[in-house]
């Protein structure tokens, strides 16, 4: 498919070129043609005025062509410098569509490149989405098939099977839900519409969103946040403060702490999110970002549900405010995760100044 569309884009950028040059080289021949017919009619006005006042013309002049006493040039020759016109206008189109048509084809494939980027990446995130809803959904229909044959079933394995089905659509649920988060980031990556923002507050509320499930852990959030204003998103950088805040949670033990703080730099400001927690091994750093990726260590030792969407949209949002995101981990030790953000986002203010 992107063959024939980078064919048919090289197409049209020959079309386009060869219709401008073949317009120059019309009117370039009709320039010199009548250039050349203005200085026969000239020469010849001069001869027949100069025959007519007696004047004598050497032999010689009638070797170049010239006939004083009928039409002053061969015709003959003026047909013959035409032709040459036309067929060095015609060798010069012909070295233009040569060139053209292979400059055509390496544009038409830059010009192609970010689309097709663009479909290969919308195309791996519906087979990705898709395994991932598959998985559950399968193992779902499977233990409610397995339970409808059974002929002993009993009101109380029926009541267990609709909590288990219950507890598995809640999952489905959310997995629905990050799918159409990250879709929506992915989205609006170049429509972003920032707004003036108090760090503090957003902080806040990441935190209050969140405190339902450290208090399950019996754990502490220490905030130490500056109150500073920053321009961005006010929904896309409270997504990231509580899916950091969330990880930092979800991957620490019962009792321990997770600190939120920040740091002013020259234009930037650092947000850190550290935690006590089963930390991340150096092999899986580089992956950790990458959709649906989970450690070994997330899967088999917490109980922590998650589909590895998490920091896949922290890193969107991230990349949408013109940042960065990184993390420094020990295994057994913890993890500290530190979003980069520039304070000013130039020239994309879209609302008054406003506190969330
Ligand atoms: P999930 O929903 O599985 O948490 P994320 O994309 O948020 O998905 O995280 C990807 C993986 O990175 C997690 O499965 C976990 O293995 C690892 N991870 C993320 N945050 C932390 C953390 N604070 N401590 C330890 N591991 C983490």
């Amino acid at each position: 498919m992107f063959r024939s569309a980078r064919l048919k884009l090289t197409a049209w950028y020959l079309l386009i070129i060869m219709f401008i040059s073949m317009s120059f080289s019309i009117a370039i021949y009709k320039v010199l043609v009548s250039e050349l017919e203005r200085f026969v009619s000239i020469q010849r006005s001069r001869i027949e005025r100069r025959l007519r006042e007696g004047e004598f013309f050497p032999p010689e002049i009638h070797f170049r062509g010239m006939l004083p006493h009928t039409s002053i040039m061969d015709p003959e020759l003026v047909e013959e410098i035409k032709r040459r016109i036309i067929l060095i206008l015609i060798a010069v189109n012909s070295g233009i569509l040569l060139v053209s048509g292979g400059f055509g084809y390496v544009f038409a494939g830059r010009t192609l490149k970010p689309i097709q980027d663009m479909l290969d990446e919308q195309n791996r995130f519906i087979t990705d989405s898709s395994h991932e809803l598959r998985t559950p959904l399968t193992s779902l229909k499977s233990a409610m098939e397995v339970n409808l044959r059974d002929k002993h079933l009993t009101l109380k394995g029926a009541k267990v099977l609709i909590t288990e089905s219950i507890s598995e659509v809640n999952k489905l649920q959310s997995l629905s839900d990050e799918l159409l988060q990250l879709a929506q980031y992915q989205k609006t990556q170049d429509l972003a519409k920032f707004e003036k923002l108090s760090l503090a507050n957003l902080v806040k509320k990441a935190i209050r969103k969140i405190k339902p499930i450290a208090k399950q852990k019996n754990m502490l959030i220490q905030n130490n946040t500056l109150d500073i204003e920053i321009d961005g998103s006010k929904h896309g950088l409270c997504d990231l403060f509580t899916i950091l805040l969330d990880n930092a949670i979800k991957y620490s033990p019962e009792k321990a702490s997770v600190t939120i703080s920040s740091q002013k730099n020259d234009g930037s400001i650092e947000i850190s999110v550290a935690d006590q927690g089963i930390g991340i091994d150096k092999k899986d750093i580089p992956h950790i970002f990458d959709r649906f990726y989970r450690t070994d260590v997330a899967r088999s030792k917490t109980n922590a549900g998650g589909y590895g969407l998490g920091l896949s949209i922290a890193k969107k949002i991230t990349d949408i405010h013109h940042g960065s995101i990184n993390v420094k981990s020990k295994p057994d030790k913890g993890s500290v995760f530190t979003i980069r953000l520039p304070i000013h986002q130039t020239a994309r203010i879209t609302k008054p100044p406003f506190f969330s």
